[in-house]
């Protein structure tokens, strides 16, 4: 169809790429296939999938990733043609979830988002495997009484999984309100935040550090940060704040992350500033901006001042920053890696935070 859907599919692509990497893949080829609705059987159709099929024993390639969610039955047809796993992006970033998450929260959050995506594809392997295993399922002790006649695997592990599900749910609500208290101790204690957030691979943390000349990680990797990161700072007159660094966005983030996400990027709603980092060389500066401002606003933070940031600056020419220009007439271009600008954003996030109410003394002759 359009121009613009092709690249919208080739940024993707080139996103998924660096997803897989970041989730310890080495990435080999890219197959682009159009078609206005993914054939039932293979995902791809059936010469595509040849093609592929081609392309993964010539390359030599143990993997092949999918970047939609397949249903179970096209996984296995697809499998069948091309003779290696075949796993969706939505595997793909629940992989990287799981390896970055670092809180107990995180981690129960990751584990949860993991069993809902895998939940539904029990099904697809059917009673045969379920009748194969079926002599080891009492083994562990657990399940044994609980198993009635005639139950196959799938559903006593469909039941121990609900189980599972059932006691992350309540224990990610027992987190909570641990996390408002912390945050409403950083609130009494009035010291404001600036929070950080944008897009993986903005440059967030590596913005982080400029600004606070710390050692945060830094890494050419998504997801470097799934956990906020907190840090102090002092304005130039001396004010004390935080930085929090908050979870970054992608592309056709997986349903069952949503939740994990948005419980992580609620922190932004606590804050006293935002700014808002965009990769300045990105194709697609506009749709990104706009997917962040509408999660700032669904967690009910668009009242709270924003700094937008175009970094990379070093990347971009003038035609580029004329259109960034247009886009935030009131943007701030920096790059993290020469330090451009840097001193500016210092600026104007000091000018930005709140002062403290001082207490005002009427002196009455
Ligand atoms: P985050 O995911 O938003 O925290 O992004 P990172 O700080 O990890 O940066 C992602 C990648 O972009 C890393 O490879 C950085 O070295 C690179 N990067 C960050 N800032 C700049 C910049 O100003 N210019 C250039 N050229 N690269 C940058």
């Amino acid at each position: 169809s359009s121009r613009g859907g092709q690249e919208d599919a080739e940024n993707s692509l080139r996103e998924l790429a660096a997803l897989a990497e970041t989730a310890g893949a080495q990435v080999l080829d890219g197959v682009l296939q159009r078609r206005a609705h993914p054939d039932p059987a293979t995902y791809l159709g059936k010469g595509k999938a040849q093609e592929l099929a081609e392309i993964v024993a010539a390359e030599g390639a143990d993997t092949v990733i999918a970047d939609t969610e397949l249903a179970p039955s096209q996984r296995r047809a697809l499998e069948d043609v091309v003779k290696v796993k075949v796993i969706d992006r939505t595997a793909v970033i629940l992989d990287i979830f799981s390896q970055h998450a670092k809180s107990r929260e995180g981690k129960a959050q990751v584990e949860l988002a993991q069993l809902e995506y895998l939940l539904p594809r029990l099904r697809g392997w059917g009673e045969s495997m379920s009748r194969q295993a079926g002599g080891q399922v009492g083994a562990g002790g657990a399940g044994m009484g609980s198993r009635g006649p005639g139950e196959t695997k799938i559903e006593l592990d469909r039941r121990r999984i609900n189980t599972r599900m059932a006691k992350l749910r309540a224990q990610i609500k027992t987190f909570a309100p641990a996390r408002e208290a912390k945050r409403a101790n950083r609130k009494r204690g009035e010291v404001p935040s600036v929070a950080i957030a944008g897009y993986t691979n903005a440059g967030k943390s590596s913005l982080l550090n400029r600004l606070t000349g710390s050692e945060a990680l830094v890494q050419n990797q998504l997801f470097a940060t799934l956990d906020t990161t907190v840090r102090h700072a002092e304005t130039a007159d001396g004010r004390r704040f935080t930085y929090a660094d908050t979870v970054g966005f992608v592309r056709n983030l997986p349903h069952q992350l949503v939740e994990a996400f948005r419980s992580t990027f609620e922190e932004v709603a606590e804050s006293d500033v935002i700014v808002h980092v965009v990769d300045g060389s990105h194709p697609e500066p506009t749709a990104q901006l706009r997917t962040v401002r509408d999660v700032i606003a669904e967690v009910d933070a668009q009242g709270i001042p924003e700094i937008v940031v175009f970094n990379k600056s070093d990347l971009i020419d003038d035609s580029q920053r004329l259109v960034l220009h247009g886009l935030a007439p009131d943007a701030v271009f920096v790059s993290a890696r020469t330090g451009e600008g840097i001193e500016q954003l210092q600026e104007r996030i000091d000018a930005t935070l709140p002062v403290p109410d001082r207490e005002v003394t009427a002196v009455v002759p």
